[in-house]
Order: C-alpha cells, then sequence, then structure tokens
C-alpha cells in the first residue's frame, strides 16, 4: 500500500521534516541530479528531509579546507592559513584521541592540497589567467517550467583557451566517478551547462570534467575528462543540453499529472539508494509487499524466465529505502516501548577498549605478525608515496551484471504480480 504523496508518515523521525515540491514550479538541484534524471517521479514527490549525519558534517568539513586550497592554488583573495576543522562527534569508529584528530586534520588537509594541485594540473598547459569559481551557484533557471540549479564545487575558465573544466569534490566512500566525455558526471554536466547558459558570450572550445574522491572505497581517487577539440566541445554542449531539456521536461509531466492526482510511472534502480521520496514510492511499496510473499514461500526464484531474473535484478535497489525506512520505524516503536516490539538483547562481543596500546603492546610482544595495516588511502602521508607504491597491488576486478534490456520495472512487477494472482 503506497502512501497517497498528500499523506504524511504517521510519525517522523526526529528532526525530520517533509518537503512538498511546487507543482506548478517544481526546483530540482543538479547534486539529485542522477536520481531525477533516471526517475522523474522522485522529483515531485513529497521529500523525507532528515537532519545531516556525522559522515555528511564531516565532508562539510573537508569542504571547507578544500575550498581554502583552491583560494591559494589559484590565488584568490588573500593568503590565509588553513583553516582548522575538527571531526565532527559520532564518525563511525573514530576514537577521539588527540592523535586520530590530528591524523584526521593531517589527511583533511592532504586531501584538500591535492585536490587543489590537480584541479590546476588541467591548466598547465594554457596562459595564465585561469579563473577559478568556488562554491558557485548556478542557476536556478527555469526550463519546461522546472527551476533547476546547484551549487558546483568547482568551475574554471580559461579566456584564451576558451576552457571550461567543472570539478567535485566528493568525501564520501561510496564510488561516484567523473564518468567519460560521452557519459560525464550528471551534476558536474548540468554545472557545465547551466553555467554555458548563463555566460552565453563565452562560448567554450574546450572541455574538461573531473571528480576528486580521496577516500573512494574502490577505483581512482581522480578521474578526470576532456577535449581540446572546438568541434567536440561544442557538440558536447549540445547533446548534454538536450538531455537536461529532455530530462526537465520528464519533471514537469511528472509535476503536472500529480497535480491531477495522477502518478507518472517511476523508475527503480540503483538511484533509488537514499531516495527521500522512497515513502511515497509505489514501485518500493510494491516491491516490499512482493517481498514478503516471496518470503512466506508462496513461490521460489527459480521460477521466474531469465528476463524476469534480470528485469527484478536490475530494480534491486528499490528494497534499499523500503528496509532502511522499516528500520527506522522499527527503531522508533522500540523507543516509546511499543507492546509490538520485544527486544533480545546478546551481550555484546568482547572488542579492544584502546587500539593504539593493543598494537603498542603486540610490537613490544614481537608479535606484529598479529598487526593488520590500514586501509591504503590511511597511509598516505605516513609513507613515502614511493613506499606506498611499492606496497601496493589491486584487488580483483568487481564485476557488476548489469540486465541487458535495461532496467524493466513493467516486467520486474509482472513477474511479482504471479505471486499475488496465485495467492489469491
Ligand atoms: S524510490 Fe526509486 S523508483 Fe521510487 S521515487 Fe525514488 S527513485 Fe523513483
Amino acid at each position: 500500500m503506497t502512501l497517497s504523496p498528500t499523506k504524511d508518515p504517521i510519525d517522523l523521525p526526529q528532526g525530520a521534516t517533509i518537503k512538498r515540491p511546487d507543482l506548478a514550479a517544481p526546483f530540482v538541484s543538479f547534486s539529485s541530479r542522477s536520481r531525477w534524471s533516471k526517475c522523474a517521479l522522485s522529483a515531485v514527490l513529497p521529500q523525507l528531509r532528515t537532519p545531516s549525519g556525522p559522515a555528511a558534517e564531516e565532508g562539510t568539513e573537508a569542504h571547507k579546507v578544500a575550498e581554502w586550497a583552491l583560494a591559494e592554488k589559484f590565488k584568490i583573495g588573500t593568503p590565509a592559513d588553513m583553516p582548522v576543522v575538527v571531526p565532527p562527534q559520532g564518525l563511525d569508529g573514530f576514537t577521539y584521541t588527540e592523535q586520530a584528530i590530528n591524523d584526521w586534520q593531517a589527511q583533511v588537509g592532504q586531501h584538500a592540497i591535492t585536490y587543489a594541485d590537480r584541479a590546476a594540473s588541467l591548466f598547465r598547459d594554457c596562459a595564465s589567467g585561469t579563473h577559478c569559481m568556488i562554491e558557485v551557484k548556478v542557476g536556478p533557471t527555469t526550463i519546461h517550467g522546472v527551476k533547476v540549479g546547484g551549487v558546483a564545487d568547482a568551475l574554471l575558465w580559461n579566456d584564451k583557451a576558451k576552457r571550461l573544466v567543472g570539478g567535485d569534490y566528493k568525501y564520501g566512500r561510496s564510488p561516484v566517478g567523473a564518468g567519460s566525455l560521452d557519459e560525464p558526471n550528471p551534476q558536474v554536466a548540468a554545472a557545465m551547462v547551466l553555467w554555458a547558459r548563463q555566460a552565453p558570450h563565452l562560448e567554450p572550445d574546450q572541455l574538461g570534467g573531473f571528480v576528486y574522491q580521496p577516500r573512494v572505497r574502490y577505483g581512482d581517487a581522480w578521474q578526470c575528462w576532456g577535449t581540446t577539440d572546438a568541434t567536440a566541445a561544442q557538440n558536447w554542449m549540445e547533446r548534454e543540453s538536450d538531455k537536461l531539456h529532455d530530462e526537465l521536461a520528464a519533471v514537469a509531466r511528472a509535476a503536472s499529472e500529480l497535480a491531477a492526482g495522477r502518478l507518472v510511472d517511476p523508475t527503480p534502480g540503483d538511484h533509488c539508494t537514499y531516495c527521500p521520496s522512497a515513502r511515497w514510492c509505489p514501485a518500493a511499496a510494491a516491491y516490499g509487499q512482493a517481498a514478503l510473499q516471496v518470503e512466506a514461500g508462496t513461490k521460489a526464484v527459480v521460477d521466474w524466465t531469465p528476463e524476469e531474473v534480470m528485469a527484478i535484478w536490475a530494480a534491486r535497489a528499490a528494497f534499499k529505502p523500503f528496509e532502511e525506512d522499516l528500520k527506522e520505524r522499527v527503531k522508533m516503536l522500540h523507543e516509546v516501548n511499543h507492546p509490538s516490539v520485544q527486544v533480545k538483547r546478546r551481550t555484546g562481543n568482547r572488542i579492544w577498549d584502546k587500539p593504539a596500546a593493543v598494537v603498542e603492546a603486540l610490537l613490544i610482544a614481537d608479535r606484529a605478525d598479529l598487526l593488520q595495516p590500514p586501509g591504503v588511502e590511511k597511509a598516505s602521508g605516513a609513507l613515502p608515496q614511493a613506499e606506498i607504491d611499492a606496497l601496493v597491488t589491486r584487488a580483483p576486478d568487481v564485476l557488476t551484471f548489469v540486465a541487458t534490456d535495461g532496467k524493466q520495472p513493467e516486467r520486474a512487477a509482472g513477474a511479482f504480480a504471479k505471486y499475488l494472482q496465485e495467492k489469491q
């Protein structure tokens, strides 16, 4: 059963609010373009806004230092000392010892400096005078009745080369990627297209995009693409602009349908993860309901056709928001001592109280063989880079299984519908 877009959930997490888009003039930020470009419905459904957690706060602090590093590198304003930022409380696994805080600060600083150096390196072959715009507000501008805009981490422009480069600094670990000239990162591409639209007299002849994600779980921290071919650059602008127009037209359609009391079809996929509209989304609700029927054993996964298997596989991320919501709801019921929730307690496993003291004790006992090295990124700065390079290899490639026919929500829903019919 889907929650109607006009209804609120019966209870909300502490500090959460609900934002309902203005259907007469919806606004979309390019920071979430990877979601609304694939599922226009997500741009117009209500959104659950929760207070930012420690990981997001850590990203905000890291961005402050990154902004400073860019300003220093491109000599913007008066030179200043690196801002002193501190790790927010509540970071997972963080010990908050003086040493841990110092290491964190050093790492944040090092990452910021690398970010600025890498961004500047994209203009090494240009005459001086590259203009670096930091945390630049782009738009909002209205296309097909939809307002679109956002804040770009970095936009760089060299007037002599007529080179425009868009960049993004990500401090999270889930890989984002810069994409390629043909398939650029949607956030970066939208910022560039909208900025160029705001400054039509500039007409870039060369283009580039980058994403720097120093703590990425896998893949390269620094990723970029670009072209110095004027025709390719102009074609890119046209193509990316058309793409953005098409996506915004779909959002406009979704808004007018919703205003008339109808929902356009949801398009579930990997982009559903963390979708703030999952509570109102029919796809998340239907898949969650069907998953329970599978759990009940009405039928087995082996009964699906290969096409149905791949359609369901392509839509699997729709379950994540559903599960997150469910967990949150159970937690809230427990907090109010609701009788439907029982708590079973298992004594926690024994864990080290002071990891640093354990390392010391093991070294004194001459048992270095029991120590585990930290992640490669954590060792950055602690050992010379050449030494790190000599010690590093690559984990096996990660295989991603993708449905040949792409996402087929109707086929996936149809596969589940079989269960529903049989049960009746
Ligand atoms: S959960 Fe997925 S399918 Fe549903 S609205 Fe969000 S992005 Fe669209």
